[in-house]
This record gives C-alpha cells, structure tokens and sequence, in this order.
C-alpha cells in the first residue's frame, strides 16, 4: 500500500519561524515548542471520509495528516482502538453519554505511545540515525523498544530508577539497552538533551519530539470517526507532557477546516495525579506559566514535574471553557477499580487518574449528565499490578469436594459486610 502524504515542515509556536524538516526539539531563538504544519488546503479532496474508510484499520488510514517521510512503507498495523459506550460507569458517577477510548488496547504495546512511536520511527529512518531512544515515564519505552526491534534499528532508553518492575520487563524483553538514571523523569530528559547532540541519536521525545507528538492526532482522528463524523462535547485526557491532549484538539481542529466533521465547541479536561500537577495547578489559577514541581504520585507514566507542552497545555484548556482536575493516590485506585468492576477495562494508574477526574468533573457539576463525553483510558493495568498490591490478597484454597465449596461459600457469604464495607471506603473516596 503506497501512503501518500500533505507537504509538511516545522514550525516554532511563538516566533512562527519555519525549519522545513530535521530532527530539532525546540527554536533555537525562542526555545519554544515546534509544530509540525501542513499545506492542509492540498488535502482538500483527498483527507475525505471515503479515502479514510478506503484505507487500513489502523493509524495509517490518517497517513495524509501525518508527517511521513516520502516512501516510507508503515506496515505495523497501530492503532483504531475500540471507543466504547460506558454505560454502567455513566450510571456510577451520573453520566448518560458517555464513551471510552480504549488504548488500553493498543498494539503492540498496550499504550497510547504505540501511536506516537510509530510517527516518530518513520522520521528517524528518513534521517539516518542508527541508534533511536527516548526518555520515558514507561510506557515511551516499552513501545520505542519493541517497534526498534521489529525496525532492526539499535535502541538506547532511559528510565528514571524507581519505574514499576512491569516497565522494565516490558523494555528489556525486546532486547533494548536500558539506563536506569538516579533521579526523577525531568532529570532523565536534561541527559537525554545532551545525548541526543553528544552522540548523534534520535530521541523519539527530544530531538525527533515534534514528529512523534503528531501521533497523538490519531487519537482524536479516531474518536470523531468513531462517534460517526462527529465532535463529542468533552474530552477527559490524562495529562504528562501536556502534548496528547493538545494535539487531539488539533486532529479535530484539521477535521473541521477540511469539512469532514461539522464545526461545534468542544471541551478540554485535563487529569493529572495530585502529587504532580503542574499543569492542573496552573489551569486552576488562571496562571499562564508552569510552576515545576517534584513528582511523588504511583501514576509513574504522568510524573513530568516541568511538562514541555504543559503552558500550551494549560492556555487551550481554558480557552476553550473547560477545566483540569488532579486526584490522590487512594482516589486513582479506586479509579481503576472503578473502571474495571464496571466497564471490564483493567487499566494502569493513568487510567485510574483519569476515571476519578472524570467522575469529579461530572460530580462538581463541571460536566452535564447528557453531553457526550470520551474519556481517554491511556494505558494497561497489567504494566503497574504493583499499585494494587495488597488489595486483593491470596485466598486459601479448598478441596476439591462440593462439601468443601458449600462451606467455603456461606464463609464468604457471611463476610459479606465486612466485605462491603472495605469496597465502599475504597470505591468512593471521591
Ligand atoms: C505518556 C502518557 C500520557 C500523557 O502523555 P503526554 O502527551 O505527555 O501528556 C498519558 N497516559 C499514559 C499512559 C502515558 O504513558
Ligand atoms: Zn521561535
């Protein structure tokens, strides 16, 4: 399959200056963010429904607003998760329409980060490097390990020392080098900005960061495809970086200019974990700077105390009317519980995150019970079980005779208060 793609170049986000294509983090002049911009009035005619549900099952199908380098082959099918009516958790915290998407579930490693590796990959091939990474909160890594070892390409990633276990297995395994560093994942970005000069690499989230951010357009691609051509009226986005929720805002924003969804307001959340919120923070103070913090939160894949895109981030969501919310540590348990006891999603603290924002935002009134909102469920619960360790501890085994479960049964049956109780401390600490 031949994917063509619209011209596409750098941009700086403040001074506007152009730097047509190669690996660059930030404006040299300025230090702000670059953001790759296309010729979007040549897509006119050829970014249509048709040609989109004429082309694969996966993020490829949006390859025109992408940036591609010419001639690349994308085969790794990506993407197009499922969004899913949440109707029982809708019931739980009083939400009619609401849906999931569901990146749980992505292939091929069950983040979010399969989509925005993928772009970046594309790009590191076009420029020749030979070794790529990343800085990574976990997820980052697990997918720039595995997609740089069905690619034949080197791949050298670094961690902050204390990721979950499942992380580092889930790195390892492909055969990546793993570099633990002392310290939080903002000191592992600073060496990486380094590294990236010192040693000619490219580093998916550094020096190659503005191509692997337009991954994340996917994600809102998906969600208007999904809901039929259509805006939702929310979005609930867990939040590092601050990239991903801005760059759904863009997918749907290059939707409405090519008239394949109709034009109509659409809301921003923003969740983050409260012992690292910066970007929340600002979003609640009407502040337009970000004030760094130091991470201390089990949602490991969101502790970004100085997110790059964090007062971009912050700027949009008000700009649009909506709002940012962060929740405690027993509050992002519960999230997962939450979402797993009524939707059948096991998601990781990410998830968790956001699921008890979600139900915050609709319980403050923030959202109305029938607008239809997506929350973006991130990632998978099997990478961080650690989070729920002592939760649900071994049960003792019984024999195999029915006497035996009978018993067994009326012991549960009569733990049943007990039981209840405990679910209910940990299941509305909202
Ligand atoms: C990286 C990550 C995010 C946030 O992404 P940003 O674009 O950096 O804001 C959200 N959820 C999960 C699971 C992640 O790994
Ligand atoms: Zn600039």
């Amino acid at each position: 399959m031949e994917y063509s793609c619209t011209a596409y170049e750098l941009k700086c986000n403040e001074c506007g200056k152009r730097f047509g294509n190669r690996p660059l983090s930030g404006c040299p002049d300025c230090l702000a963010p670059l953001e790759v911009v296309y010729d979007l009035d040549s897509a006119r005619g050829e970014f249509t429904r048709e040609s989109i549900a004429a082309g694969p099952a996966n993020i490829w199908r949006y390859a025109r607003l992408l940036p591609i380098p010419e001639g690349f082959q994308p085969d790794l099918p990506v993407g197009f998760t499922p969004l899913v009516r949440a109707r029982n958790l809708g019931k739980r915290i009083g939400a009619v329409n609401l849906y999931v998407k569901n990146d749980a579930v992505c292939f091929p490693t069950l983040s979010f980060k399969d989509r925005v590796v993928s772009v970046a990959l594309a790009n590191a091939q076009k420029f020749g490097f030979t070794t790529v990474g990343c800085s990574s909160t976990g997820n980052l890594a697990n997918s720039v390990a595995a997609q740089a070892a069905r690619l034949g390409i080197k791949a050298c990633i670094l961690v902050p020392a204390d990721l979950e276990p499942a992380k580092i297995l889930n790195t390892l395994v492909y055969g990546a080098r793993l570099i633990r560093v002392d310290g939080n994942y903002d000191h592992v970005n600073r060496l990486c900005t380094l590294i990236a000069d010192e040693y000619n690499w490219g580093l998916v989230n550094v020096n190659l960061r503005p191509y692997y951010a337009e991954g994340s357009k996917t994600v809102g691609f998906e969600i208007a495809e999904q809901l039929g051509w259509r805006l939702p009226d929310n979005v609930v986005v867990p939040m590092a970086g601050g990239s991903l929720i801005r760059k759904i805002r863009k997918a749907f924003r290059e939707l409405v200019y090519l008239g394949l969804v109709e034009d109509k307001p659409v809301k921003f959340f923003g969740a983050q974990a409260t012992g690292c919120s910066p970007i929340s923070v600002a979003v609640k103070n009407g502040a337009d700077f970000i004030e760094p913090q130091r991470p201390n939160t089990i949602a490991r894949s969101l502790a970004i105390g100085n997110p790059a895109d964090g007062p971009a981030a912050a700027k949009m969501i008000r700009g649009d009317g909506g709002w940012a919310e962060d929740v405690s540590d027993v509050e992002i348990v519960s999230g997962i519980q939450e979402l797993a006891e009524t939707e059948g999603i096991f998601t990781e603290t990410a998830g968790g995150v956001t699921t008890a924002v979600t139900a915050r935002l609709y319980a403050h009134g923030r959202i109305r019970p029938d607008e239809t909102t997506v929350v973006c469920i991130t990632g998978n619960g099997l990478k961080t079980t650690d989070a729920l360790a002592g939760h649900y501890p071994a049960s003792r085994a019984i024999r195999p005779r029915l006497a035996d479960f009978d018993a067994y049964l009326k012991e549960l049956d009569g733990a049943v208060p007990e039981l209840e109780l405990a679910l209910a401390g940990g299941a509305h600490a909202l």
